[in-house]
């Protein structure tokens, strides 16, 4: 117990009370400072971040969370919502007031007839993939297992499927939430549709969402995996890429990268460490057609290494998992782009090749096709005009390389950053102020204002990028 919280406890006895009414109700674990779980409980993913909660609440159940909100309301605490923890802003976590943890609600109902599946907010797109795989389906979810469904799915959702089907949230059909005033409402285009539309990429600033219905689709066995080019064919590389993604079928998922090689199998010990740039790929259509599609990816270059093969979906989704382990020190700057241009190569061949450490990544996510289809006042996610967003992350678990990692971050950054549509994702952004999160929601802005007045007028969740109400 920090002497911040000690003086608390003593200062306000009413809050002893509450605290002791709010664990009767609970049917999840209330995890105080000096218990044996709390080390652990007040992590999340990025080891950088180190906050000291008063209280974590482990919700087992809607009516947890309802009373989880109440509590935090009617005492005044800091609240912070965790689903899978990955946010690197840290912000699945807080110091001095109540973290609501969602990891226990891992229900997950597959309806393969009606292709929907009902899901909790503690999953993980793990959970998800396992459950869907079963039914030979599938929905756009992120690139690591770990990540949880519900940060990833308010944000936007960008994955190897969405090019083929969308984000994550443009196959949300429908949520259940509890306000900032306790009630549970359903949100879906037919029910408090304004509050639909600002879950689908507003993140966690109306409320905490319990779960998720999304649409399925067809998805089973897919073409895909690595390919990796020499380093000094990066700017050919690069232009190759933008050129066959360009006229590349929807089908095809493929994302490109600067990275280290890792010290390990499958990839073969002569590359180990070394610098090379790439193309991920992941083909969810016909995979005759897929081995079609892909040969030009495996005829470029030649490839220094390649490992494209049939794989089951979860297994695809679950292959970076080894190399990014919670607990490493990350440092991230995103920003969305119009276009792959001629400028944006110059700066990628320029600093690309800096890549840190092995666990650090550029990467050029596609955003184009399904997702462009839908417009951009149709969900609070905005830029929908990005053919492209990159991410450039450092990440080690030493945290004296994070202030040489940082500067390459931000050099890289600013080099990119004029090309840019002007906002970043808001899954990728750190904690970079108001400016930032107005940019990432652009013309989407005045409208989420609007809506937070009326579902959050006093900010409770405001642990986030947060839209600040006006009232
Ligand atoms: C290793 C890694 C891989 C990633 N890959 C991808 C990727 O492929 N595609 C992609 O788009 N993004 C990706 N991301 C980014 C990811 O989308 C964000 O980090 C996202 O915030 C993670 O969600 P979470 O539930 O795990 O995080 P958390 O830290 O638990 O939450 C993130 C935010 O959402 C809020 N929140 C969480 N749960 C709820 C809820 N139930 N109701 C209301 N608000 C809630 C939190 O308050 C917080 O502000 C990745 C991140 C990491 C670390």
């Amino acid at each position: 117990m920090t002497d911040h919280q000690a003086y608390a406890e003593n200062q306000y006895p009413h809050l002893r009370q509450a605290t002791a009414a709010f664990e009767a109700r609970l049917r999840g674990q209330l995890i105080r400072p000096q218990d044996p779980d709390y080390e652990a409980a007040r992590r999340v993913y990025n080891g950088m971040i180190d906050r000291r909660p008063r209280l974590i609440a482990r919700c087992v159940d809607v009516a947890d969370v309802v009373a989880a909100v109440n509590f935090a309301r009617d005492n005044e605490l800091p609240l912070a919502i965790r689903g899978g923890g990955h946010n690197v802003a840290g912000f699945g976590t807080c110091d001095d007031g109540l973290v609501i943890d969602l990891g226990p609600m891992k229900g997950i109902w597959v309806d393969s007839g009606r292709r929907r599946a009902l899901v909790q907010a503690g999953c993980t797109w793990g959970d998800v993939d396992h459950a869907t795989h079963a039914f030979g389906l599938a929905t756009p979810g992120g690139l690591v297992s770990t990540t949880g469904v519900a940060g990833l799915t308010l944000g936007g959702g960008i994955g190897h499927l969405s090019r083929k089907h969308g984000l994550a949230c443009d196959n949300l059909l429908a949520a259940q939430v509890v306000t900032a005033d306790g009630r549970i409402l359903t949100a879906s285009r037919s029910e408090n549709a304004d509050l639909f539309w600002g879950l689908r990429g507003g993140g966690g600033n109306f409320g905490v969402v319990t779960s998720f219905e999304f649409e399925l689709h067809s998805v089973s066995v897919v073409l895909g995996g690595p390919i990796f080019y020499a380093l000094d064919q990066c700017d050919s590389a690069l232009r190759f890429y933008r050129d066959f993604m360009a006229d590349a079928p929807e089908e095809l998922g493929a994302f490109f990268a600067f990275l280290i090689v890792p010290p390990g199998p499958p990839f073969p010990e002569h590359l180990h460490n070394q610098t090379v740039c790439g193309i991920i790929c992941c083909y969810a259509g016909s995979l005759e057609e897929g081995e079609e599609v892909v040969k030009p990816l495996l005829e470029f270059g030649p490839p220094l290494f390649q490992h494209v093969d049939r794989v089951p979906y979860p297994l695809l989704q679950s292959a970076f998992d080894p190399i990014v382990p919670s607990g490493l020190h990350h440092y991230w700057k995103a920003d969305f782009m119009p276009e792959l241009s001629d400028n944006a190569i110059a700066a990628h061949v320029k600093h690309g090749p800096g890549i840190p450490t092995v666990q650090s990544t550029l990467h050029i996510y596609p955003t184009d096709c399904a997702v462009q289809r839908v417009p951009a006042q149709e969900s609070a996610y905005c830029h929908r005009q990005a053919r492209f967003v990159h991410m450039i992350a450092v990440a080690s678990p030493d945290p004296e390389q994070m202030p040489a990692g940082i500067e390459w971050t931000r050099g890289y950054w600013n080099a990119l950053h004029p090309h840019s549509t002007g906002g970043s994702y808001v899954n990728f952004l750190m904690d970079e102020g108001d400016d930032s999160v107005r940019a990432t929601y652009g013309e989407n802005y005045a409208r989420l204002v609007a809506l937070k007045n009326k579902y959050d007028p006093t900010n409770l969740f405001r642990l986030n990028q947060n839209i600040k109400p006006t009232m």
